[in-house]
């Protein structure tokens, strides 16, 4: 068996049932969205450290965290937290655009370019504070951010349509409740999937800049 089908019976073990998701994992080469030296763990189940001190996800949380937004392929999605972009490719083959916004440009542009390479035409990127949203797009049917937060940014509440899906790493610094939330008419319904630990979201809505 070779290391993908490995990894997808792994996630399937692990709880991951949705097919679609399972596909998408299998469909985007995760070697693609790593640095040279790293290439050949790509499909071991674990983050991994790529440029500006950030990580790509580990393939369990990446597809747990796809499974809860329980993506329609008219959906438009939005991503905070761009990073190597594998998440970002994963989300582009279950709905109809993905909306990504990363901190860091240099990240960003390297992104931008693994999606051209893949021809992943539905994907529109921005470089700036997504603990703000991307107010122009808005309203998202589903909102994923991939940096932790003390609590949920207003932005998000605001940019969701009523009945959508959040999935957020909320809680300190070093570890955090990966939470399912639901937009309601006047609040959120919370739920949390697992543990996680995810580096820090930084901006006017996240942690503060050391
Ligand atoms: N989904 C990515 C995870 C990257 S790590 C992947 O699998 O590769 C989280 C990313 O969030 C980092 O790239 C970090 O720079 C970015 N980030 C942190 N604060 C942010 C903010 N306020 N706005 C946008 N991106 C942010």
């Amino acid at each position: 068996m070779d290391q993908i089908q490995q990894l997808i019976e792994i996630l399937g073990r692990q709880g991951i049932h949705d097919e679609r998701v399972l596909l998408a994992i299998q469909n985007v080469p995760r070697e693609l969205f790593l640095p040279e030296n790293l290439k050949s763990h790509a499909y071991e189940n674990r983050a991994l450290p790529i440029d500006c001190d950030q990580t790509i996800s580990q393939p369990y949380i990446v597809a747990l965290m796809t499974q809860a937004l329980q993506l329609q392929p008219t959906d438009r999605v939005l991503e905070i937290g761009t990073g190597s972009g594998y998440q970002t490719a994963i989300l582009s083959q279950l709905c109809h655009t993905v909306y990504t916004v990363e901190r860091w440009e240099a990240l960003g542009q390297i992104a931008q370019e693994r999606f051209l390479q893949l021809q992943l035409s539905n994907i529109e990127t921005a470089f700036g504070d997504g603990t703000l949203g991307w107010p122009e797009h808005a309203p998202y049917d589903a909102i994923i951010v991939t940096a932790a937060t003390p609590s949920i940014p207003a932005a998000y509440f605001q940019q969701l349509t009523s009945g959508g899906r959040l999935v957020i790493p909320v809680g300190g610094s070093d570890i955090q409740e990966l939470t399912l939330a639901i937009r309601g008419e006047v609040d959120w319904t919370c739920s949390t999937l697992c543990g996680c630990r995810f580096v820090k979201l930084i901006g006017e809505q996240g942690w503060q800049e050391t």
